[in-house]
């Protein structure tokens, strides 16, 4: 051992009490300061990634983006002194609005790292993440920009959890960075983590569930249809889910309906929290101790839009999700469609932090066409489930031109099908087919299943015809 390298495990705390002091700062703001900070720091943030990522520096000679703009990545701090954030977006007079969004097919032809901003030997983290075309995206963290992410999760998960706790984490760790981050956070808290992961061939979910019947965690991370699907698991195998001791589940990964949520809660009996974020960014959003989802404001400058005519959405309107990050150094992003439908709310919290809230309604992608209707699933989902007689499960799609509807059924299978057709129908206006979704077939799904979520429409849709 060389007394000179514990100068750099110093190094390393100083940069985690930077992140602290930044959190301390972010936390006395008010909504008018954290406007006002704005300005400079998206100044800086196009400064830095027109000159530090191959990918946005070539975009810069994009001849397309305005004069004004340039100047702003030339430098000269100040360009964006005239544009003030209104109610509902900033304008920029025309020059925020005139530089092009960065999408998820930018990432694509990006991969391995043309986003990569610094050289890999300040990389400490890498991620990759596999969308539905099957080409995979890189994301990267300095030292720096994980812990400004990590410092303010811990300070969330300080509002709900403590060293009582013993936390079973169930999601992937593989290439991910919402496994590791909520790893850690949860230790320095101080609380007891059993890292089961999701979908491993270590921890398979029957040995998860054994291992909650002998430890018996207080706290479950875990996508909302696999705790339920432990749960079924749990009295399957003859066990009461009760006697394990749950307290509480903090559920990701996944946009849910507040009916399923609730019918959740009630089965374990358990409170329910959550966090939000997007792989290239890790979290974009974390609950305050009233359970509203706050934007972390001080380190991205979130924009709602409409996917189809990119016009900015005012605040309590639903719209797609676009991230510019503030501040990061590994991999800067301007202007990023998540391709998540939001609601953003502009509405003061209890809890007196300056930054806004967001709901999640799921990926715009997932959304089901027909009859000229768009409808949002987790929408969807929350009617259905809303419906007396209705069980926790419900998986909707397409099939022959029609809305086609399986949900798990409580009673009488004639009486709910009907009743939940008549409900589509009244809120959606769309006619719908309504079909048993049986508990068996979601659980053998579901357990030969190779992503973390709930069971797909095609899935469903195949098992049923295989019975036939
Ligand atoms: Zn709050």
């Amino acid at each position: 051992m060389q007394i000179k390298n514990v100068e750099r495990l110093r190094r390393r705390c100083e940069v985690r009490s930077v992140a602290i002091a930044e959190v301390e700062k972010a936390l006395h703001g008010t909504r008018a300061q954290v406007e006002r900070q704005l300005l400079q720091r998206l100044n800086d943030a196009l400064v830095y990634a027109w000159s530090h990522s191959p990918f946005y520096i070539d975009r810069f000679k994009d001849k397309t983006i305005p004069e004004r703009v340039r100047h702003i990545a030339r430098g000269s701090v100040g360009a964006f002194q005239q544009v003030r954030p209104t109610s509902s977006s900033w304008d920029g007079e025309g020059a925020w609005g005139a530089i092009p969004f960065t999408t998820k097919e930018d990432l694509r032809e990006g991969y391995p790292s043309r986003f990569l901003a610094v050289p890999w030997s300040r990389v400490t983290r890498y991620g990759e993440s596999t969308g539905s075309s099957g080409a995979p995206t890189s994301a990267f963290m300095t030292e720096q920009d994980w812990e400004r992410g990590s410092v303010w999760l811990e300070l969330s998960l300080l509002e709900h959890f403590g060293p009582q706790d013993i936390v079973f984490i169930a999601v992937p760790y593989e290439l991910s960075f919402a496994a590791p981050d909520l790893d850690g956070a949860f230790r320095n808290l101080g609380a007891a983590v059993v890292a089961v992961g999701s979908l491993n061939s270590v921890c398979p979910w029957s040995r998860t569930l054994e291992m909650m019947c002998v430890l018996k965690p207080s706290v479950l991370v875990c996508t909302p249809t696999r705790a339920l699907r432990l749960f079924d698991m749990c009295l399957e195998a003859g066990k009461v889910p009760s006697e394990i001791g749950l307290r509480s589940i903090l559920y990701v990964g996944e946009a849910c309906s507040p009916a399923k949520l609730a019918k959740l809660a009630a089965a374990w009996g358990v409170s329910l929290t959550t966090a939000y974020g997007a792989t290239e960014t890790n979290a974009l959003a974390l609950p305050c101790h009233h359970d509203r989802l706050h934007l972390l404001e001080h380190r991205f400058f979130f924009e709602v839009i409409d996917p189809n005519t990119h016009a900015a959405v005012d605040d309590g309107c639903l719209g797609e999700l676009a991230v510019t990050t503030l501040g990061h150094e590994a991999m800067p992003l301007i202007r990023y469609r998540t391709g998540d439908a939001v609601v953003v709310d502009r509405e003061p919290c209890l809890c007196g932090l300056g930054f806004r809230t967001i709901r999640h309604l799921g990926r715009l992608s997932d959304a089901i066409a027909v009859d000229g209707h768009g409808l949002l699933k987790a929408e969807l989902e929350n009617a259905v489930l809303n419906v007396a007689g209705t069980g926790v499960y419900c998986v909707s799609g397409v099939n022959s031109g029609r809305l086609e509807v399986f949900v798990q059924m409580i009673d009488d299978e004639r009486v709910v099908a009907e009743a939940v057709a008549s409900d589509i129908a009244a809120r959606f206006r769309v006619p719908a087919v309504v079909r048993r979704l049986d508990t068996r077939d979601v659980g053998r799904l579901m357990d030969s299943m190779l992503k973390p979520g709930g069971v797909s429409f095609e899935q469903v849709r195949e098992a049923v015809e295989t019975v036939r």
